[in-house]
Order: C-alpha cells, then structure tokens, then sequence
C-alpha cells in the first residue's frame, strides 16, 4: 500500500531517496529543500493546468475500467475512439462477459493487443459478476484481483470514479518525478511509495494529473521542450531538451500547442478543442 505518513515538510529521507539535484549554493540539494521545491512545481502545475483531468472518455466506473485496461500500450485518444461503439454494444459487465471473443476482438482492434485485451475484458468482466454483483469494487484489494488489472488501473478507477486518493504512476509520471529528482526509483510501485511520502493524500490524484499532462504536452520523453516549460526554473533536468524558446514551442501538444485534446467529450473548463471521433 502507498505510504501516508507524509504531511510535513522535511521529514527524514527513506534510504533510497537520493539528493541529486544541486541547491543555489552548488551543494547537493537537502530533502527539505527537495520536497519545497517538489510541492512548488505541483502549485505551479495546477496553475497552469487547472482544467488537468482523466483523459479517458468514460461515464461510470465500469467504463472507466474497460477504458484503462485498453489504453494500455496505446493512446488515451485511440481508446476514446474505440468506445463509444465497444459500450453501445456491451454497456455492462453481464454483456461484456457474454461476448463472443472475435467479435470483441474486431472492436477493440485499433487499440492493439487485442486478443490479450479482449481475455482480459470478458475475464473480469466474469469475474465482476460471478464475485462483485456485476458492480466494480471501489477498493485496491479487490481491484487488483480482476484478471488484466494492475495498481496503475487499480489506481485510476480509484481516484477518478471513486474519489479515493491515489498515485497513477504511468511512463509519464515516472520519466518526470525522475528528471525533476524527486525520486531515483525505476519500479513503479518503488516510485509510488517514495512520491506519497512528499504529497499528502488529498493532492495525488490530482498531482496525477498535471504530471501526466506536462508529459503529454511538454516534458516528452524523446525531446522535452525545456525552452517552453512554465517550470523550467524549478527543474534540474532544464537542457535535457530543446532550450531555444521558437523551436520548443513547436514541440508543445494538444492544447498547449493549439490542437485537439485527447477526449471527445472533453470536461467543462478545457480550453482546447475535442478529440475527432473517427478511428484512423
Ligand atoms: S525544463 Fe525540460 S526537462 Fe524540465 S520539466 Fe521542463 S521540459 Fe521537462
């Protein structure tokens, strides 16, 4: 489970918690001023994305379940294509357990990985009904034994469809808390447990949120657009992308670079245009 000891500023480092980053005086930077400078980056991130949001279509938790089990190893923006049609045709979990498997593989094939996919669908979606009352069970313990359901998924159904707090430590999330050096950790569940120990439980999903938004519009993996970055002078990872201000706004998605957002029904308040609905 994620740590929830982590209210005050400054507490003792966990052991694994390096200080890699560089304070003003050159020294290596101290925890307290790690976790000062972490809390800044996410007040600075809400400001800037205020309207930060799931970027899954979804209208129940049983949608938003189906709906992260198929983004995985795609786009959110391919899986809000793929299903409008997959929920007209299997809108609850006693539909989608009595699927014929080829003829949900056909719909959910844009998403890639399909036929795993499709096991993974019709498996909890059995297993919903068979254990859950054909409901989703609004607690980690039970989400992670639904068959193709991780913490990561566990976690998004959580803190979006349940209100509980939680840690979606995706690529994103984890590529940027660590080019920010706030935690050195490569195992997701690793990272998860050192980031609560910054953050109190109140702010994780949304601190979710705008990490993964800044990594989907700026802080790229291949090329982050550090000369366009609100936070540049919070981060000690500034230079590992383009710094020239013209060449990295070009680098600047969806919203921030004037396209359409990833959902197509985006929430009130998105300042950027809806997703297309059509699958390329
Ligand atoms: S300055 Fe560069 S590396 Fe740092 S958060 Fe911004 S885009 Fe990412």
């Amino acid at each position: 489970m994620s740590v929830e000891r982590n209210s005050a500023v400054g507490e003792q480092p966990s052991a694994k918690t390096k200080k890699a980053a560089k304070g003003s005086n050159g020294k290596p930077e101290s925890r307290l001023a790690m976790v000062r400078r972490a809390r800044r980056i996410n007040r600075e991130l809400a400001e800037v994305y205020p309207y930060a949001h799931p970027e899954l279509d979804f209208r129940n938790p049983f949608e938003l379940l189906v709906a992260t089990v198929l983004s995985a190893q795609t786009t959110d923006l391919r899986v809000n294509q793929t299903t409008p049609a997959l929920f007209a045709r299997y809108p609850t979990p006693e539909d989608m357990a009595a699927a014929v498997p080829e003829e949900l593989e056909e719909i959910i094939r844009p998403t890639g990985f399909f036929r795993a996919k499709t096991k993974s669908l019709i498996g909890l979606s059995s297993a919903l009904c068979d254990r859950f009352d054909g409901e989703v069970p609004g607690r980690l313990a039970d989400l992670v034994t639904l068959p193709g359901v991780g913490r990561k998924t566990a976690n998004v159904v959580l803190g979006n469809a349940f209100g509980v707090p939680g840690l979606t430590v995706d690529t994103h999330f984890g590529r940027l808390v660590r080019r920010w050096k706030w935690t050195e950790q490569e195992d997701p569940e690793k990272v998860e447990a050192e980031i609560a120990e910054i953050f109190p439980k109140s702010e994780w999903t949304m601190l979710s949120h705008r990490v993964i938004f800044h990594g989907r519009r700026v802080c790229h993996s291949r090329k982050p657009a550090c000369g366009a970055c609100p936070i540049a002078h919070l981060c000690p990872s500034y230079g590992e992308g383009e710094t020239d201000p013209e060449k990295a706004r070009a680098l600047l998605k969806y919203e921030m670079g004037g396209y359409p957002g990833q959902r197509l029904n985006p929430p009130a308040g998105y300042p950027g245009k809806p997703a297309p609905a059509r699958v390329e």
